[in-house]
């Protein structure tokens, strides 16, 4: 995986870095784009063409902006008042609908596994994962959510994002 920093705009001053990233799967000399903070263990996403990698992350970091700006106006909310809704099962065909939060990280991602691009359904089995394991003190900040698939999800366990992304290959 090679990596070089990105300078300017949302992203600041060369804190998330632009990686590359052999994929077999797709023929020798294909490569997949992402959008890492290195420091952080985080992906923010993951594409097949760099400007499209570069444009999601660019999103993200405004979705995430905007969200602080409202959790910040809210009075140190706990997180259990704020999403209480995380641990339920995923909803029955003709069940109420996903919860607010889980839409949110649904659409962030674009409808697939953040990981492996499976498409997933909004009601349907797939998992709120941290990229930066609570194991490791990821947070429930909107930039360490992300959807995964089941098989993801299990394959991550305890990792950080990067690392797992590291092998998926
Ligand atoms: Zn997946």
């Amino acid at each position: 995986m090679r990596t070089r920093p990105i300078f300017g705009g949302v992203f600041g001053n060369g804190r998330y870095c632009l990686a590359t990233m052999a994929c077999i799967a797709r023929g020798l000399h294909a490569v997949r784009y992402m959008v890492i903070e290195p420091r952080a263990g985080s992906v923010l996403s993951v594409a097949e063409e760099k400007t499209e990698a570069l444009q999601s992350a660019r999103r993200l970091l405004r979705a995430t902006e905007a969200l602080t700006r409202i959790e910040e106006r809210q009075a140190k909310p706990q997180q259990e008042q704020l999403w209480p809704e995380d641990d339920l099962p995923p909803a029955a065909p003709g069940a109420k609908p996903a919860p607010r939060r889980r839409r949110e990280i649904f659409e962030r991602s674009n409808g697939r596994c953040f990981y492996c691009g499976t498409v997933l359904q909004l009601d349907g089995k797939w998992h709120i994962e941290h990229q930066i394991p609570r194991a490791l003190d990821g947070d429930d900040s909107g930039i360490n959510l992300v959807a995964a698939c089941t098989s993801c999800n299990l394959a991550k366990s305890d990792r950080t994002a990067l690392e797992f992304v590291a092998t998926l290959q």
